[in-house]
């Protein structure tokens, strides 16, 4: 799968009336399937579960999930059988959404489960279970993050990112990516991390992967939570869009990039700052709209 990606991975300079430089890393375009930090994310995970001989590899997600879409496809093109467990089982005899279709069409199995079982879904008898329910199993939680998604993440950075930049901008779901960023970035650089979802315990998350303390996040741009959004936040993504060609979506790198724009027009950033903003992608399907994530 590895010959698939897009090296090296493009930057992308945004003009501002501003005196801070800024660019954006488009992961978005490494692969057209495995958007963005899922990519990074999966890598490793994949590579041990062929070293352990493992066949199938399997994922929690709910049914608009980047995570799901990725894992179907990178398990594909890596000769693994991929199975997702899916929040909701009110899903079971509904028409498939295109993220689940193409997913089952990449040959991966889908179990709905009820919302009380899905949140097992890091419980080890449970994991034990699904192990015996499913043997030769690698599995993968929920949003991807685990030591080697870290690992991975890591090399979203190249050597002279850590040299050109000052400040790194990503964002945060599990905190799996920026727990890498910040493993590989350089001491004098700081890792600025904007959070999808409302709430303190994702610092938690974060100091479980990496000891320094070279970042913040902030949670002042998630719109009250994970899939909520604003009518700023659209307008915001549309003049964006439109302005600078770069797609955005509003669940992730839209509040991002929204959030970043705020501070650099409050003057946050001292004159002359350089930062690089991640794009994370998440493009894979069209969740503009969509409540259930
Ligand atoms: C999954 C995802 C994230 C969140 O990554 P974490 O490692 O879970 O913090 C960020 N951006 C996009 C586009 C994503 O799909």
């Amino acid at each position: 799968m590895f010959d698939h990606i897009a090296q090296p991975i493009s930057y992308q300079h945004i003009e501002l009336p501003s005196s801070v430089h800024l660019d954006i890393k488009r992961l978005d375009l490494v692969h057209p399937q495995i958007s963005g930090n899922k990519f990074f994310k999966l890598k490793y995970n994949l590579l041990a579960a062929k070293q352990q001989g493992l066949s199938n590899i399997l994922t929690f997600g709910g049914a608009y999930s980047n995570h799901i879409a990725a894992t179907a496809y990178a398990a594909h093109i890596f000769g693994l059988n991929s199975i997702g467990i899916i929040r909701g089982e009110e899903l079971t005899n509904k028409p498939l959404n295109p993220t689940l279709e193409k997913a089952q069409n990449l040959g991966m199995q889908l179990h709905f489960v009820s919302r009380n079982e899905y949140r097992l879904r890091d419980d080890e008898k449970f994991l034990q279970q699904l192990i015996q329910q499913f043997p030769e199993t690698y599995i993968i939680p929920e949003g991807g993050t685990n030591k080697l998604a870290v690992q991975g993440c890591q090399e979203i950075l190249s050597q002279s990112d850590l040299e050109k930049y000052d400040v790194i901008c990503c964002a945060v779901g599990t905190g799996g990516t920026i727990s890498g960023l910040i493993e590989k970035s350089s001491t004098h650089q700081k890792v600025l991390g904007f959070s999808a979802l409302k709430g303190d315990f994702l610092q938690q998350e974060i100091r479980q992967w990496t000891k320094k303390q070279n970042w913040s996040l902030t949670d002042a741009y998630c719109c009250g939570g994970y899939a909520k959004t604003s009518p700023e936040l659209f307008a915001f993504i549309k003049g964006f869009e439109a302005q600078y060609a770069v797609p955005l979506e509003p669940i992730y790198t839209g509040k991002m990039m929204f959030g970043l724009s705020d501070l650099i027009k409050n003057n946050y950033f001292p004159v002359g700052t350089r930062i690089l903003a991640i794009h994370s992608g998440g493009l894979q399907a069209d969740i503009r709209n969509k409540t259930d994530q």
